[in-house]
């Protein structure tokens, strides 16, 4: 017997966290789009839990060619899409101390070679731009003055709105359970009920592996990594909201300005197994030590406290395209700490792959090509996508 009507689509997308949601919000004027989220609000996972910067600096040259071709997205988006602004001005300030230079200038020429000017800065500039820096973290800087804070409720509803405007259906409590090839379509069973697609499109961050295994397709053995986030208040520093996102060179620390206090992560990667992430107090401890050495905080209060699961490839590149062996089957996984900035090239991507088109023009214009993307990478280079 079929599904009931209603529930069976062009595609069905597992998960409804940024990902799922710009890629129905893409799919949605070329097919008939489902979008299934297991909890009952789309982004409780790790969408709903990053620290929300987007940074043409952050991440390895293909993170930062899918930001770059998702920036017009962020600063035009199409009329109606958010009434708020989806970017305001942050800044992204990599510090080092004395013995860290090799790693800043590393870091720094990494980053330059694919185009992001990035302003080279004394100590002295270090400390006036981030006065809460102790003179010994702050030898030298390099400042990427485009970073921006990402509204990521306003991109994730306006991913949304705009799907079921264009006639998505989002169904959350469904769960996929186990999805079955006929040779033709997949029929899933889900918390929800039964639902049917000609593709299945796996949006599952930290449960994409269970999703594929659920799917009778092998898994690309992705890494779910714990990340620790705080917010505090400090008596001192007031003022300081216009201060960029400081993350240290060795990446073992990052701060900035939230809401009257400060948004602090020890820039943990912990292996997790899916599930819904908790702080561990380990981890807060670390971080609230590693402000007390580098920074002049006064912590008087942690006022929130949350972990959540970046997943990662062993490349720990992001991954979108059809499964090498199963063809009804669209990997959109591996975002890491990424996804947000990344969403809308990953969705329009997306989108075109399953459409049979090229690679779209604002990818094609960063010297992306769709092919570099694909989960095939993992087997024709033989790199084993072990455990990160
Ligand atoms: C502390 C922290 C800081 C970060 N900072 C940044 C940042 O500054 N900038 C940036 O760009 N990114 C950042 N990230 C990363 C970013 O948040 C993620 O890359 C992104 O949210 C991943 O989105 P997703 O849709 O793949 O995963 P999720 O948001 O986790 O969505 C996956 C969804 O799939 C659902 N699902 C799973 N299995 C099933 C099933 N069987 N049936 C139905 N539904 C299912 C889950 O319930 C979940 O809602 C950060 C992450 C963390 C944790």
């Amino acid at each position: 017997m079929p599904p009931p009507s209603g529930r069976d689509a062009d595609v069905v997308i597992v998960g409804a966290g940024i990902a799922g949601a710009s890629a129905a919000y893409f799919l949605a004027p070329h097919a008939s789009v489902i979008l299934l989220e297991r909890e009952e609000q789309p982004g409780y996972h790790t969408t709903g839990r990053s620290a929300a910067l987007f940074a043409e600096s952050y991440g390895n040259a293909t993170v930062r060619a899918l930001t770059r071709a998702s920036r017009a997205f962020f600063t035009t988006p199409p009329a109606g899409f958010s009434s708020a602004a989806l970017l305001a001005p942050r800044g992204h300030l990599i510090f080092s101390r004395a013995d860290q230079k090799p790693q800043l200038d590393a870091a720094t020429a990494d980053i330059e070679a694919t185009g992001t000017r990035l302003e080279r800065l004394t100590g002295t500039q270090v400390r006036a731009l981030v006065p809460a820096l102790h003179e010994s973290h702050a030898h030298a800087g390099a400042l990427d003055p485009g970073a921006q804070d990402v509204d990521v409720h306003a991109l994730l509803h306006g991913f949304l709105r705009g799907a079921r405007a264009q006639g998505v259906r989002v169904h959350t409590n469904a769960a996929l359970q186990a999805a079955e090839f006929s040779g033709r379509r997949w029929r899933l069973a889900t918390t929800a009920g039964e639902f049917s697609a000609g593709i299945l499109v796996n949006a599952g961050g930290a449960w994409a592996d269970e999703v594929a295994r659920a799917s009778g397709v092998s898994a690309l053995g992705l890494s779910p990594l714990r990340r620790t986030v705080i917010v505090f208040d400090s008596a001192r520093h007031t003022g300081a909201q216009t201060w960029p996102m400081s993350v240290s060179a060795d990446e073992s620390l990052y701060f900035r300005p939230e809401a009257g206090g400060f948004l602090a992560s020890p820039a943990d990667e912990t292996p997790s197994p899916p599930c819904d992430a908790q702080p561990e107090e380990l981890d807060i401890a670390l971080v609230i030590d590693r402000l007390q050495t580098a920074t002049t905080f006064d912590i008087r209060r942690v006022r929130a406290k949350w972990a959540g699961l970046r997943t990662f490839a062993a490349d720990r590149s992001l991954i979108a395209g059809f499964d090498m062996h199963q063809r009804a089957f669209f990997w959109l996984a591996g975002q890491g700490g990424y996804g947000i900035q990344t969403a809308p090239a990953m969705g329009i991507l997306a989108a075109a792959v399953i459409g049979g088109k090229e690679t779209p023009r604002a990818l094609a214009e960063q010297d992306l090509e769709a092919d570099g993307l694909a989960p095939r990478r993992f087997t024709i280079t033989g790199v084993a996508n072990k455990a990160v």
